[in-house]
Formats: structure tokens, sequence, C-alpha cells
């Protein structure tokens, strides 16, 4: 696997192990070898990942729609940075550039972006790996309601499971790196 997108919060949250989570799968990526693709965006935790996958030595691409380029302040020292037309063109793009794709914590944003790539994986239109960071028991409702709706039959059980989660990053893409040889 050589690239990953990555979804996160706008914002830094309200706890430092946030910024320590979005630390820890930047050293496990660069590890690994796989570039970052994101949003582009130097705020919250989209910020702290690029710079920390910069100052390992890793390869981060942005893209970024031009609307958003002042109120996100556009990372400037990526390796490369798209500014593109709008918000579908971004999160089309971001799936192009990437293998694969983790949810670190966030909010509507990031939730908007990680069941995009849900639902086009539901339907078929890709088979890259998807997975979210559970960080400090972030995402146990979300989790919980998955399995209410699944439970309800408005998901199938074998859709259930293209969700993958762990609670720290290298258990993540280690898992992805074995999916990815399989799958992709
Ligand atoms: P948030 O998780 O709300 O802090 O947002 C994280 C990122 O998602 C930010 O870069 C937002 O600009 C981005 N975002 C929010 N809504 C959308 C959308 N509909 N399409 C693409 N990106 C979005």
């Amino acid at each position: 696997m050589k690239s990953i997108c990555v979804y996160c919060g706008a914002s830094p949250g309200n706890s430092p192990l946030y910024a320590e989570a979005a630390r820890q799968l930047a050293r496990a990526m660069v590890e690994t070898q796989i570039d970052l693709v994101y949003g582009g965006g130097n705020v919250g935790l989209m910020g702290i990942i690029a710079d920390e996958v910069l100052r390992l030595g890793g390869k981060v691409t942005g893209v970024i729609p031009h609307g958003l380029v002042e109120r996100e302040l556009a990372h400037r020292s990526l390796t490369e940075l798209h500014i593109v037309k709008d918000m579908h063109e971004r999160k089309a793009k971001m799936a192009s550039l990437a293998e694969g794709f983790i949810a670190l914590p966030g909010g509507m944003g990031t939730l908007e972006e990680l069941f995009e790539m849900l639902t086009w994986s539901q339907l078929g239109f890709h088979q890259k790996p998807i997975g979210l960071i559970n960080v400090n028991h972030f995402y146990d409702e979300l989790l919980g309601f998955l399995q209410h709706a699944s439970a309800s039959g408005f998901i199938k059980p074998s859709h259930i499971t293209l969700l993958h989660h762990a609670d720290d990053a290298h258990a993540l893409i280690n898992t992805f790196c074995t999916i990815g040889a399989t799958e992709l």
C-alpha cells in the first residue's frame, strides 16, 4: 500500500489524546512508507498529522477547494497541494489518490467523508479498505449505532464489516496492509 487518505477534524478536540493519535498515525504511515493524502488544511488534527508526516520525512498531498484556502489555512509546505473547484471535486480527488481510507476523530466533515467512502464501497464502486481509529472510545457510540442499524435490517452484516476499527494506528495499518494485498 502506497498511500492512505486520512479524514480528521479541522479542530484539535479537547483532549491531547487526539493530537497524540494523529502523530501516532503519522509515525505508523512513515514507518511503512505510506504517503498521506488529506484535505490540505493547516488547522486542527489535519494540520497536526500533516506536520508530523513532513517532519518525519514522509510525503503529503493536500486537496483543498479554493473557497477553503483561507478558512482552513491551506498548508503551504506540503509535498503537493491541489486546489480544486468544490467539495465534490475534493472528495473525488482524495479518493482517487489513495489506496485506503482512515478516519481519526472529527466532526461532521470527517463523518461525511468516511460515510461517502463506505457507501461507495457497499455499492461496489471501489474495494479499498476503510477504517477508523477509535481513540479513547471516541467512536464507541457510532459503532454501536451501526450495529443497531444492522440489527434493524438496514445494513447488511457483510457491509458492517467494511468498516475496520482499531484502538491504535499500528494495528489498523497492519490490517490494511494484509487486506490490501488480497483485495486491491
Ligand atoms: P470536521 O470533521 O467537521 O472538522 O471537518 C473535517 C474536514 O472535512 C474539513 O476539511 C472540512 O472542510 C471537510 N468537509 C466538511 N464537509 C465536507 C464535504 N461535504 N465534502 C468534503 N469535505 C468536507
